[in-house]
């Protein structure tokens, strides 16, 4: 794991590898709150004594920006310690994935922990004369990302919802559909000179979480006018216009085309003639 690098007063980050995740850091007068745990125990363990060391104040708080292995296998290091992340983590962990994913990492399954506090909207903390507020905005790259604000630095952590190191992750886990709207409520939240600490390289400004929004917010919507005029998805890179790298749209778009499938399946459109016979 590589250094704590100050972002604001109070507020680090680091890079943890194998996936060069970021790990964040905010300390109070009081207390210090970690972002994300690293991919193993070990690490962990690291990265909770890294913390302390920076902070000089005792790690109260440890948040889980969602449920995948460089973000939440390092958790048992923090047993003891207030842990909170979206409450669909518990059931996310039990999945044949998560366990095979754990093995490939040497991770045992007693050590796989669920967040001590799970919840589905917000929570916020006092580190003492800096609030923390923990809100899930919406799906986006997963069911259950929570972003890490802090109003009076002008900083917010989003974990994987916005990466810059390369495009965004679109995993089967993803929700296509509401991840641009869960970053339209994001875009709302950063203030014009504020920092958006993302989940895998350097941090960015709000005008790079507008351009990632409107990139995503493209590849569904014509994804949709793709699929209700009939062009099937071994067309659509061709005939579409894409603001991301054709592999990346490649490799996305039977699920974009399934998820919009499935979510026309829901509510289906209405059948015409809206008004009946003799009406
Ligand atoms: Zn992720």
């Amino acid at each position: 794991m590589g250094p704590f690098l100050p972002v604001a007063e109070g507020v680090w980050r680091a890079v943890a590898m194998p996936d060069a995740v970021t790990i964040g850091l905010v300390a109070g007068s009081e207390g210090a709150l970690v972002v994300d745990t690293g991919s193993h125990p070990d690490q962990g363990r690291e990265i909770l004594a890294a913390a302390q060391a920076v902070a000089g104040v005792p790690v109260r708080h440890v948040v889980v920006t969602h449920a995948h292995r460089d973000h939440l296998f390092g958790l048992a290091a923090f047993d003891g310690i207030e842990s909170l992340g979206h409450d669909t983590i518990s059931e996310r962990l039990t999945t044949s994935d998560t366990l095979a994913e754990a093995a490939a990492l040497g991770v045992a399954t007693d050590h796989l922990r669920a967040p001590s506090i799970g919840f589905s909207l917000a929570r916020t903390r006092d580190l003492g004369g800096l609030r923390v507020e923990i809100v899930h905005l919406g799906r986006g790259h997963t069911e259950g990302d929570l972003v890490v604000i802090l109003p009076e630095r002008g900083v917010i952590f989003v974990g994987d919802l916005v990466e810059s190191a390369g495009p965004p992750a679109f995993g089967p886990d993803c929700d296509l559909g509401e991840w641009a709207k869960t970053l339209d409520s994001l875009i709302g939240l950063v203030p014009p000179d504020g920092i958006v600490v993302v989940g895998h390289g350097e941090p960015v400004n709000r005008e790079f979480v507008q351009d990632q929004w409107a990139r995503i917010g493209a590849l569904y919507s014509q994804v949709a006018q793709f699929s209700d005029r009939g062009i099937p998805v071994e067309d659509a890179l061709a005939k579409g216009s894409w603001l991301l790298p054709d592999e990346v749209v490649t490799a996305v778009l039977p699920l974009a085309y399934a998820q919009w499938a499935a979510k026309r399946r829901v509510r289906p459109p209405r059948q015409l003639p809206l008004l009946g016979h003799g009406g």
